[in-house]
């Protein structure tokens, strides 16, 4: 019997690179990335020479029964996203669940991801939080929010520069004008800021300033 390993891969700095998880890519048998030439930098930095084939939302569905299968045969396969911890946001979920069904190991490094350093320098509340990920786009995306506005643990929101005024606008809306609210821009990397204050604010400094890069948004639970 083989393995699945998730490695987490850095969200910005290349140093962010645990010791643990360039061994674990150098004698997997094979690299599982989301978009080879993406990882192929990464590969390169850390001379990393393991063989890697793409898997991502596109054809995860299609090759996660011959992944089980040539783990079920023995191979050690490393699963890696484009930044950040696999399945978090990120394909890999699908994989998972079926190699635990075939009773294949798997094992999550710890390493990076977006929402936790975001999370702790909100300075919001951080003994109870929830996770949601990206907001549904279209549908479902007010009901989603009408539900968030009783949620009382912090909230933490994955989101793109060009719909953060959008969503800054609807949390003003549904959570109110005062919910303290924090927008981590560009972890890890040159441009790295967390602008922090109600959600009044936070609207009023981006539609200032436009923001560029990645985000991650947090706010407070109802009080
Ligand atoms: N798997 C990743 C993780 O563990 O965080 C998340 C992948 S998801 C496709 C990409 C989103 O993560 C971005 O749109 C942004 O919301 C967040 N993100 C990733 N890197 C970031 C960074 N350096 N700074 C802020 N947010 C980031």
């Amino acid at each position: 019997m083989g393995k699945l390993y998730l490695v987490p891969t850095p969200i910005g700095n290349l140093e962010d690179m645990t010791f643990r998880a360039v061994r674990v890519l150098k004698e997997a048998d094979g690299i599982l990335a989301e978009d080879t030439r993406t990882s192929g930098k990464l590969m390169q930095h850390y001379g990393i020479g393991t063989k890697m084939q793409s898997h991502h939302m596109h054809n995860e569905h299609k090759t996660v029964d011959a992944l089980v299968q040539r783990m079920e045969n023995g191979e050690t396969l490393a699963l890696i996203s484009d930044a950040g911890t696999p399945a978090i946001s990120d394909p890999g979920f699908l994989l998972v669940r079926a190699s635990i069904a075939k009773g294949i190991p798997v094992d999550c490094l710890p390493g990076p991801t977006a929402f936790v350093p975001a999370l702790v320098n909100s300075g919001l509340p951080n003994d109870k939080f929830v996770f949601e990920g990206f907001l549904p786009v279209k549908k479902g995306r007010q009901t989603r929010l009408k539900l968030l506005a009783d949620e009382d643990r912090t909230i933490i929101f994955y989101e793109s520069p060009h719909k953060l005024i959008k969503t800054l606008t609807q949390f003003v809306e549904y959570f109110g004008a005062d919910r303290p609210t924090s927008v981590s821009r560009e972890l890890t990397k040159l441009y790295e800021e967390t602008i922090r204050g109600t959600a009044q604010e936070v609207l009023r400094h981006f539609t200032e300033r436009p923001p560029k890069g990645e985000i991650v948004i947090a706010v407070a639970g109802k009080r």
